[in-house]
């Protein structure tokens, strides 16, 4: 394994700015000022205001090394499941930093904004058909806010047929933001278990759909990494009561190009285009969470629609029956720039080649570890596979002890103890980007640490042992968090 990843000899320690603050020592030398010196009233006088006083490499050395105690997709592997933590092309980044999109603003008009608004509609377009739907909107800002707006489309259709429905069946296998989404719109959630091979049945399904039922959200695949066999038969029989079925397509990366969600029974579904559509996130956004929708809904879609008419692209504000708006404007645009230019980049070959990679790739770990973790459900997978710690429990050694000791050899940790339904669960997803060199580097840190659990447990107990922070109280992070840094 490469001995330099994992050392940790120039990553410094960093006072506050303030701290650093040296009187009379400044970043910039201007000319001295000829123009008559006006009085500021008091309290905006630097006098009051506290600000450090400091020189250009000062800053640049503060953020810089501030940086460098952060781990992102860019310094090295992430496999956090569920996540999708990909690498983004740099590409992405340099459209979006132009200067005609960068400096593009909503309210010079449709008129001055053809391009921006092209753009939009392109995407939307380019997204109903990767998901086979009929119509899109890029506004939710992530991919709960995306949930949340199709369950207000569900909520809607309901009303408009006349009758509201109290209840919505979610799998015990769910992302906690679909409970939470359907709570929002005033359902109550209905767990539906799956079976002993972490998927649905429709059986299952069966018993709980009635005509108070809403409808069903379903990932797919699901969050142990598993594709829902019976999504058709499942959808039939919700339909068949008069509810629709949401997707969670979160976890698009792992069929793009292969399963189409429209024709599989789904009504309604949304798209994190910050996990597959290879937009940076996990640093708290901004994100992106489009929904798609049958013909059907597509009068339910939050307002304003982009659409063209004739060679003139046009924003929509007059739908009736809209759900409103889910955002200013129409959403990120930045995002939206990022994922229409890896879409574009990547071609429809180079998506499909996407998901196959992403599968091929957790399969490899998934056989690759089968014999030093325990794996719960042992079938082929999707983009990502759950394993646990039931074998290391019999030397006191659980999964967040590996997961820490991790960090030592120098991997961002998998998802832990997610899904629920899985105890322990230690969840990888590598995603197409790594290369077989890394996943077999991040394959052999597990195997080392899962013989270190028998020979040498302390060595996990104390873990991580050589980051600059080492194991924190988490329970006392959260009771009492310190937001001041
Ligand atoms: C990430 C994820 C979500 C939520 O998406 P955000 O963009 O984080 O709001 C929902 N469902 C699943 C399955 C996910 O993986």
């Amino acid at each position: 394994m490469n001995s330099q990843i994992g050392t940790s000899g120039l990553i410094f320690n960093e006072p506050q700015l303030w701290d650093k603050s040296i009187p009379g020592r400044c970043g910039i030398s201007i000319p001295s000022n000829d123009v008559a010196k006006i009085e500021l009233s008091k309290e905006l006088t630097r006098e009051n205001v506290e600000f450090p006083e400091l020189s250009e490499p000062d800053v640049v050395r503060h953020y810089t090394r501030l940086s460098q105690w952060n781990f992102g997709v860019d310094s090295g592997m992430y496999p956090l499941g569920s996540c999708t933590m990909k690498y983004n092309p740099k590409t992405n980044e340099v459209q979006a930093s132009k200067q005609e999109i960068a400096g593009a603003h909503p309210l010079i008009g449709d008129d001055n904004s053809q391009g921006a608004l092209k753009l939009m509609y392109d995407l939307q377009v380019m997204l109903a058909e990767i998901t086979g739907m009929h119509a899109t909107t890029v506004q939710p800002a992530a991919g709960a806010h995306g949930e949340l707006a199709g369950m207000l489309i569900i909520h809607k259709y309901h009303e408009k047929k006349g009758r509201q429905r109290s209840k919505i069946i979610i799998p015990d296998t769910a992302h906690g933001t679909n409970p939470a989404s359907a709570t929002l719109c005033g359902y109550e959630s209905i767990k539906v278990s799956s079976d002993e091979n972490g998927v649905l049945t429709p059986e299952a399904v069966a018993e709980l759909m009635d005509e108070d039922t809403a409808g069903i959200m379903i990932t797919n695949p699901n969050t142990l990494g598993l594709f829902e066999k019976h999504i058709k038969e499942i959808a039939d029989l919700v339909h068949a009561k008069g509810g629709l079925v949401y997707g969670d397509g979160a976890n698009m990366n792992a069929i793009m190009g292969y399963v189409k969600p429209g024709e599989i029974g789904i009504d309604v579904l949304h798209l994190n285009l910050h996990k597959t559509f290879a937009t940076p996130h996990g640093g708290g956004g901004p994100g992106s969470g489009p929904v798609v929708v049958t013909k059907e809904l597509e009068p339910f879609l939050p307002v304003p629609i982009i659409a063209k008419n004739n060679d003139k692209y046009v924003i929509i504000e007059d739908m009736p029956d809209s759900i409103g708006r889910m955002h200013t404007f129409y959403g990120h645009f930045n995002v939206l720039v990022k994922a229409y230019s890896y879409i574009l980049s990547m071609g429809a070959e180079g998506l499909k080649n996407v998901s196959e990679y992403a599968v091929l790739n957790a399969n490899y770990i998934k056989e690759s570890l089968k014999g030093v973790l325990n794996l719960p459900y042992d079938r082929p997978c999707m983009h990502e596979c759950v394993f646990n710690d039931k074998k290391q429990a019999q030397f006191h050694i659980t999964t967040m002890d590996m997961a820490k000791r991790l960090l030592d050899l120098g991997f961002h940790p998998p998802t832990v103890y997610f899904p629920l339904v899985v105890e322990g669960a230690f969840m990888v997803e590598p995603t197409e980007t790594e290369s077989k060199q890394t996943i077999d580097e991040f394959i052999n840190a597990v195997k080392t640490i899962t013989q270190e659990a028998k020979e040498n447990p302390e060595i996990l107990h104390s873990a991580p042992n050589i980051t600059k922070v080492t194991r924190l109280d988490e329970v006392q992070a959260a009771r009492k968090p310190c937001l001041r840094g």
